[in-house]
């Protein structure tokens, strides 16, 4: 399966802002970003000549390496939500958000993206009671997630869940057995990704 395996503190470095790709060090002094506040390479001080283009551009990169997909993948999901009834940039946000591997995030049971995936790829958890190895599985509102039982990932989970702050409402979780549920689609105002789709969707409509 195709993965992004590069440097992550580069990539916030990229993109001038924490994207938190890297779970509880993000919160500490080592951060990439707290450290070295320009982007990297050689002329990374240098300066960037500004256009239309690169900020449209730059914003989809932040999307697409806050989310952890892959180019292709990620155009995928830009074509799925143009061809979905309602706003393009919100129905691609709402796609992004409801990949199992986001939705352990939000829900405090993975310290990050990468760690969520990997979880979910060595069969960790379940959705309806049924395995899912799918990093992109995309969850519906009803869905129950559960860990699966006696797996040996317990305590990574339980660890994960000290670092959590506030889950969205459209999600329900309980921190005891390690279950949760799905109640509804997120809705645009409780996405905190730090995302301007719209800028997105001018670029993919060039
Ligand atoms: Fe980004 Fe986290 Fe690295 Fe900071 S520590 S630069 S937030 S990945």
């Amino acid at each position: 399966m195709a993965r992004d395996t590069g440097p992550q503190c580069k990539q916030c470095r990229r993109e001038g802002q924490k994207l938190f790709l890297k779970g509880e060090r993000c919160l500490t002094d080592k951060c990439g970003v707290e450290r070295r506040s320009y982007p990297p390479g050689e002329h990374g001080r240098g300066r960037l000549k500004q256009s239309e283009y690169r900020v449209q551009l730059r914003e989809k990169q932040k999307a697409r390496r806050y989310y952890g997909v892959l180019e292709r993948q990620f155009h995928g999901y830009y074509v799925k939500a143009s061809r979905q009834p309602g706003i393009t940039g919100e129905n691609l946000l709402a796609l992004l958000e409801c990949r199992l591997d986001n939705v352990l995030v939000r829900l405090g049971f993975a310290a990050s993206r990468r760690q969520a995936r990997q979880l979910i790829r060595h069969g960790h958890w379940t959705v309806n009671g049924r395995r899912v190895d799918i990093p992109s599985y995309q969850v519906r509102a009803g869905d129950v997630i559960a860990i699966k039982a006696s797996t040996p990932a317990t305590q990574v989970v339980r660890d994960a869940t000290e670092l959590t702050g506030q889950i969205p409402a459209w999600l329900q979780a309980d921190h005891e057995s390690l279950t949760a549920k799905v109640l509804r689609k997120p809705e645009r105002r409780e996405v905190a990704a730090p995302v301007q789709e719209q800028l997105i969707v001018e670029l993919y409509s060039k």
